[in-house]
């Protein structure tokens, strides 16, 4: 077993042995530069080329035209939005959900400090939407529809071909963020009704510093990033060369071993989740239990601090994640599990787990056996909390004690 036990493979992934092997030679001998006339540019242009391929077969583009490389899921996002708003500057309506990641959420609550009106669609306590809310937010103001395909915390996938049948039917611009989906569900675009998609390498065992957008043959977009002519103009810059390269190949792997790894880490996933909620009293899984991408489990433990939890975890070399955000010292509950309204007692004390397909049954053994340990003695500590708090009721005086992992 490795001495890290991770995790934590929505946040990041390991990148693949066989993406690092055709990265090589991109960061050695052939450092031309993609845009030269000559042949030592050429030739890195043709692997570019070959890149796109890969990227638009994992995706099921129609065309590899339509692959965009940028530097990260963060700016596909934000290429997809803007590239979209210049295009119909009359147009001041942007429809997009409460759960999306920030690269998504924190450049909507900027355009709408910009004069930008934003619906921000709720979801139910699955993590589901709404699509009739989604109907009647639509209006011929509405320059763009910007959801994602499955959520960074929960895993929970939304529906995107009825979302796009309803906002093609008004003609509106669909742009998805699907960085969580690539390379762990099949996708299929060509006959979709998503104009703009954005990906991530570093979310599918590719290196990190390279992305992709997928723009829809017809659709007017302008560029983002705004400089020389690569990418057909639709995103000036240099070409990070290896990193597409290495994008490439680990498209390429995650498409075709996706059926059978994505069967695979499903079963790991469920036999994790079956065993937590049958070891940990007050255990609850966050999020829709079938409409799930496979890897993904979100599991909240009853009046615990999902970091209080991962400190411990750590300590076992165990790598997880919540969705809190610690600001000024205090930890705010994750904007996903408060759109879905978890409950108070359970809201402060989730942890994600994301497995890959570099992860073993041993590893889901192993981790089965630690948190119901490391969830017992918090439990134990938070009880104390409580007793300390009573105690403090009673005397009007506190005496603070061991309160790692306690939540008042
Ligand atoms: N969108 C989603 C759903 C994500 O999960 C992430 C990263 O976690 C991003 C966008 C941003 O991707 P990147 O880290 O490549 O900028």
């Amino acid at each position: 077993m490795d001495s890290v036990i991770y995790f934590d493979n929505n946040a990041t992934t390991r990148l693949a042995p066989e993406a690092r092997e055709a990265m090589q030679p991109y960061l050695a001998e052939f450092y031309g530069n993609p845009s030269s006339i000559h042949r030592f540019g050429s030739q890195v242009a043709r692997k570019i080329q070959e890149a796109r391929e890969q990227v638009a077969a994992l995706l099921g583009a129609s065309d590899p035209v339509e692959i965009v490389f940028t530097s990260c899921g963060t700016e596909g996002d934000n290429a997809a939005i803007r590239g979209i708003l210049e295009t119909s500057p009359d147009k001041r309506h942007i429809v997009t959900t409460q759960v999306e990641h920030p690269a998504v959420t924190a450049l909507c609550q900027h355009l709408g400090k910009k004069g930008y009106r934003v619906t921000w669609l709720g979801v139910d306590g699955e993590g589901m939407l709404d699509l009739d809310q989604l109907r009647e937010a639509l209006t011929e103001d509405t320059a763009l529809v910007s959801i994602m395909y499955a959520n960074n915390e929960t895993g929970v996938i939304f529906p995107i071909e009825a979302i796009g049948e309803i906002v093609k039917a008004k003609g509106i611009p669909l742009h998805v963020d699907a960085v969580q989906v690539a390379g762990k569900i099949p996708l299929d675009l060509k006959g979709s009704p998503v104009d703009l998609l954005t990906i991530s390498g570093h979310k599918f065992h590719g290196p990190k510093g390279v992305g992709a957008l997928y723009v829809r043959r017809g659709i007017t977009f302008r560029p983002f990033m705004i400089g020389g002519h690569q990418e057909r103009n639709r995103r000036g810059g240099t070409e990070n060369v290896a990193g597409i390269v290495g994008m490439g190949k680990a498209a390429e792997v995650a498409g075709k071993r996706l059926g059978e790894e994505g069967a695979r880490v499903r079963a790991l996933r469920d036999r994790l989740e079956k065993f937590l909620l049958d070891a940990c009293p007050g255990a609850r899984i966050n999020g829709h239990r079938e409409k799930r991408i496979p890897n993904t489990l979100n599991v909240s433990f009853k009046f615990l601090e999902g970091e209080a939890i991962l400190v411990l975890l750590d300590q076992y070399g165990i790598c997880a994640s919540t969705g809190s955000a610690c600001s000024a010292g205090s930890v705010e509950p994750s904007h996903v599990l408060r759109a879905m309204g978890v409950p108070p007692d359970w809201i402060q004390g989730a942890v994600r787990f994301s497995l890959s397909r570099y992860n073993t049954e041993e590893e889901i053994g192993f981790v089965s056996e630690k948190v119901p340990l490391i969830v017992e003695r918090l439990q134990g500590l938070s009880a104390l909390g409580k007793l300390a708090d009573r105690q403090k009721d009673r005397r009007g005086t506190y005496d603070a004690g061991d309160r790692i992992g306690a939540r008042r």
